[in-house]
């Protein structure tokens, strides 16, 4: 099946002209020829596929004898090509590995499209820059960026821009705005507050995933978010300091941002994951053209070259089983009409978790009851094409030099339930496509994203069409840009894509030991998890450490 990491791409095409040097020429051959075509139809997860295959997957595995038998006995067959599924691949190209994926292209939710040279996520945006301090401990995933070409040490990323990577940094990069102002984090968030976030990030205890320390996991993993922030004594018994007060728009702001990143809100995450990654957000944030879609296409091209049948795509994985010897694994795919029968003597399982139950029939009682009780939120995450750049749109230079964007309404976060705070927005965030493109483009692309936080949020975005999503979102970008210079004229198109489960919530309580996330990714002999699920929240950093920790039980396991 053809992957799009095999074609020449137009942004690769026109990248290719600048790094010859003409520049200039690939700006003219750009505005010559916009892609006129519209998108006009879904992209992201293919629901109706989805729902046909996974409803009743046995109707095709009824005739055994009508399977392909590949009789070849692998090391490992890896279930999903997303950030874990690849990360797994690359770590253990070197033994007789196959990657099957459902989709026609690698990347999971971190892939991306392209419009007349703008590389604009349609999923995951960004990462925290992991490069560690002088003589600090290694980080792995600066190792894996360092390994794939994608980072070097001492890169000065907020300066250097002849490089397609650039860091998006807190209030230079980051614009908050309501209907009629533009105002920089540092004007919402006091000194203290800021303070307090980077003492965690930088000196600790931090909160990280995996979790290095049970103290903290048991303090902060049984409250919420919420009750985190206004709780002083507890802030001062871990770091010997408190956040203090938060403004009415850090409030609010805070609340967006678990909104926008998780569709969820503070009263139902978890203070460890919330603490996690709000306080990440003060540090460094790495950001590739077309957001982690960019290091999604170097894993592939890279196990690619090791070896080229390594990636299956279009083999929608039905059944896991364990083989008769008890020693192997056996896996059916479908795939152009057939079922296909791989053998291997380990399975990493790197698709969402709520499909396990579905797909590893001889899942533990307490494995399948913990899954089931995990909860997912569905997005839309709306391309919004625009025919000039973002410094002849905005005049407010807050706005033009921003990556993320963050709508505000002036509401008091404080005097609202949480129903009526989801289901009022369409959007809160948005970033800049071509913010970490060094190319200077004469279009600009916003990339939105619009959860569906609320309960049945799944089966409103089910059913509703692709012309009223995107009267929604031209309207609501509209309604929240037009003051500050956008007009409808400036957009030529809004594209969609639409994700079914792509986010696992944070709930308190999950994570910690004995909690339904240690039963829910219970390994076998032979058979691992690796996604971002298994950590309990969605993010590149979660994905990318229950690879290596998958890698790590594999290895042991085959010796
Ligand atoms: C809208 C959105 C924005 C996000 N933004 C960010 C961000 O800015 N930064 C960040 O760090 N994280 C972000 N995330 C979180 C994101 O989930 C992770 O960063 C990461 O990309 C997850 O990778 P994964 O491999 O764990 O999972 P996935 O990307 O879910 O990969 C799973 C793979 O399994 C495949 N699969 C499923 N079923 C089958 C089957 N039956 N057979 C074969 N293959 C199958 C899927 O097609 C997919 O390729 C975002 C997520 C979403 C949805």
């Amino acid at each position: 099946m053809k992957d799009w990491t095999h074609g020449i791409t137009r942004r690769g095409f026109l990248s290719g002209l600048a790094v010859a040097g003409i520049t200039p020429v690939a700006q003219r051959v750009a505005r010559a020829f916009p892609d006129a075509a519209p998108q006009k139809k879904w992209t992201g997860d293919n629901f109706e596929e989805a729902h046909e295959i996974m409803r009743n997957p046995y109707r095709f595995l009824q005739d055994p004898s009508e399977w392909v038998r590949h009789d070849e006995m692998r090391d490992v067959v890896i279930v999903g090509g997303g950030m874990a599924g690849l990360t797994t691949a690359f770590l253990l190209r070197d033994r007789n590995v196959l990657l099957l994926e459902r989709e026609p292209q690698t990347g999971g939710v971190s892939k991306s499209g392209n419009w007349n040279g703008i590389e604009y996520s349609i999923g995951a945006a960004y990462m925290i820059d992991p490069e560690p301090e002088e003589g600090g401990p290694r980080n792995p995933n600066f190792d894996l960026l360092l390994d794939l070409g994608l980072r070097k040490k001492g890169e000065k990323l907020d300066k250097e821009r002849n490089i397609e990577r650039r860091w998006s940094e807190g209030s230079e990069n980051h614009c908050l705005f309501t209907n009629t102002e533009a105002f920089s984090e540092g004007e919402i968030h006091s000194k203290q507050n800021i303070e307090f976030f980077e003492h965690v990030n930088d000196e600790g205890p931090t909160p990280d995933i995996p979790p290095t320390n049970p103290k903290l996991v048991e303090q902060l993993d049984s409250i919420s978010y919420k009750t985190f922030l206004y709780d002083e004594k507890l802030q001062q018994s871990i770091w010997g300091k408190t956040l203090g007060p938060l403004s009415p728009r850090a409030r609010e702001a805070t609340e967006y941002y678990f909104w926008g990143a998780f569709g969820t809100n503070t009263w139902e995450t978890s203070a460890y994951h919330g603490l996690n990654f709000f306080s990440a957000e003060f540090g460094n944030i790495l950001v590739f053209p077309g957001g982690n879609s960019f290091i999604a296409k170097r894993l592939t091209e890279r196990i690619r070259q090791r070896n080229p049948q390594l990636i299956e795509t279009g083999h929608y994985v039905l059944e896991i089983e364990t083989g008769k010897d008890k020693k192997s694994w056996s896996v059916l795919a479908y795939h152009e009409g057939k079922v296909h029968r791989y053998q291997a003597r380990a399975v990493v399982f790197s698709s969402p978790l709520f499909l396990a139950k579905r797909m590893i029939p001889n899942l533990l009682d307490d494995q399948r009851k913990a899954i089931e009780s995990l909860d997912y939120r569905s997005f839309v995450v709306a391309n919004v094409l625009l025919r000039n750049r973002m410094d002849e749109i905005f005049s407010n230079e807050k706005i033009h030099n921003a990556y993320e964007l963050t709508r505000m309404h002036n509401v008091d976060v404080q005097r609202q339930m949480p129903e009526v705070l989801n289901g009022q927005k369409v959007f809160s965030d948005i970033c800049s496509a071509d913010f970490a493109s060094w190319r200077s483009t004469p279009y600009a692309v916003l990339t939105v994203y619009r959860p569906f936080p609320y309960a049945h949020g799944r089966d409103r975005l089910r059913y509703l069409t692709y012309e009223y999503v995107e009267a929604e979102v031209r309207k609501a970008i509209l309604e929240g840009l037009s003051h500050h210079g956008l007009k409808d004229t400036h957009i030529e198109e809004i594209r969609l894509a639409r994700w079914g489960h792509p986010m696992i919530i944070p709930r308190p309580g999950q994570m910690a030991p004995g909690g339904v996330l240690e039963t829910a990714r219970k390994s076998q002999d032979g058979l691992y998890f690796a996604h971002t699920d298994i950590q309990g929240a969605p993010a590149i950093e979660n994905a990318l450490a229950s690879a290596r920790a998958a890698v790590e039980n594999v290895n042991k396991y085959l010796g």
